[in-house]
């Protein structure tokens, strides 16, 4: 998961980020308007969290921008102003929903995990993969039960193939999603924790529940896969 934060309010910023990545999620940080498009422009966020009042371009035409575009990734608006008419505007204008200042950084990351589930399409906390039972919630993996001993890092490579079931995930994509900014000294290791990651999950059973496409990178068993209602 990856979350961009356009914020000109550094500590703030600097706080959101923290929260986020104990959780797993990688954050990138923009500092003014123009920084938040050129960003966002690269399209591989998992959510955009945009603030109203900023520097260079405003939270409204940084929204307006990135939806001009088509891009449908989801956007929390966190603003200063309570006023309903520019909340109802910036609904209108595509955002996905906000959250007014000052905030409880437990319900920006609840609305957060909550709009990133939404955005992928999984709107329960629980999937399903054939026998096994993924709690995006609790971020466990069991079989009949049993939790298996599966790794924070090799939980964030499953969930993320999780939310993209029908995709090849390159390497480069799986790696700009788990890490900050200098991911590409990890590259070595993402095939050491996709190797330990089968392992667990495949256990003695036989099943295949991730499969490598050389050079191209990995999915999901497409017929192992089975959404919760
Ligand atoms: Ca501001």
């Amino acid at each position: 998961m990856r979350v961009l934060i356009v914020e000109d309010e550094k500590r703030l910023a600097e706080n959101i980020a923290a929260a986020l990545r104990e959780n797993g999620i990688a954050t990138d940080l923009a500092h003014d308007g123009e920084t938040g498009k050129h960003l966002a422009g690269f399209g591989h966020y998992d959510l955009v969290l945009l603030d109203l009042m900023l520097p260079g371009a405003d939270g409204a035409s940084v929204l307006k921008w990135i939806r001009a575009r088509r891009d449908h990734t989801p956007v929390l608006i966190l603003t200063a102003k309570d006023e309903s008419q520019s909340i109802i505007n910036l609904l209108n204008l595509g955002a996905d929903d906000y959250l007014s200042k000052p905030f409880d950084l437990g319900e920006l990351l609840a609305r957060v995990k909550a709009l990133i589930r939404r955005g992928k399409g999984v709107a329960t906390p629980t999937v399903k993969l054939r026998d096994l039972e993924v709690d995006t919630m609790t971020k466990t993996v069991s079989r009949q039960g049993t939790l298996l001993d599966v790794s924070p890092t090799e939980y964030r490579i499953l969930e993320y193939l999780l939310h993209k079931p029908h995709a090849v995930v390159s390497k480069r994509e799986l790696l700009e999603h788990l890490y900050d900014f200098n991911w590409e000294r990890h590259s070595n290791v993402i095939e050491a924790h996709i190797s330990n990651l089968r392992k667990k999950l495949e256990a003695n059973t036989g099943a295949s529940y991730i499969q490598t496409y050389r050079g191209r990178g990995y999915r999901l068993s497409p017929e192992e896969m089975a959404m919760e209602p």
